[in-house]
């Protein structure tokens, strides 16, 4: 038992590392820029929230601007609904429907397009978040604060008409 703390501490301690290995990378030879939001940023740079942080990329425009700095894109991090980890800019999400008895949490952020239908969450992709068995991405948490789908196999097989599709990877092959 001994064995194994000691070997997790030294793992943890690596990740550590190799995090301000990458950080310090970012801070020496990332690109200065004014974003469109005004405030002066780093392509690449810190980003954290609710108690976790990660190292961010910002999208740049084809003229080479980017729209947000790195603070505004901090603010639009939300907490996952069901595990309260947060949930950053760019990161994948997931869209699932609570039972009845599930106490949404007040900072849980509802995807509802049409609110007739079941109320639907957003959540992370994180292994350790609640036990659902697998996960299935439906979408990215994209600026200003809100879900871009990713549609699924079945959703582009209805809105196709095609009669199968062909999935390898991240590619799908609609066949006619
Ligand atoms: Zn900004
Ligand atoms: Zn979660």
């Amino acid at each position: 038992m001994e064995d194994k703390g000691v070997r997790f501490k030294i793992r943890r301690a690596l990740r550590w590392f190799w995090w301000q290995v990458k950080y310090l990378f970012a801070l020496v030879f990332s690109r200065k820029l004014v974003a469109k939001c005004g405030h002066n940023t780093r392509i690449k740079d810190k980003v954290s929230a609710f108690g976790d942080y990660v190292l961010t990329e910002l999208p740049v425009n084809d003229d080479g601007s980017v729209d947000y700095c790195h603070k505004c894109i901090e603010k639009m991090a939300i907490q996952c609904a069901w595990c309260g980890k947060p949930i950053f800019i760019g990161a994948r999400i997931t869209l699932y429907s609570p039972t009845a008895k599930y106490q949404v949490p007040e900072y849980a952020v509802t995807y509802n397009h049409d609110p007739s239908f079941r109320l639907v969450l957003v959540g992370c992709v994180r292994s350790t978040c609640t036990d659902f068995g697998s996960f299935d991405a439906s979408g990215v948490w994209a600026p200003p604060g809100e879900v871009q789908r990713i549609p699924r196999v079945e959703e582009l097989l209805l809105a196709s008409g095609a009669k199968a599709a062909i999935v390898s990877g991240d590619s799908v092959t609609l066949v006619k």
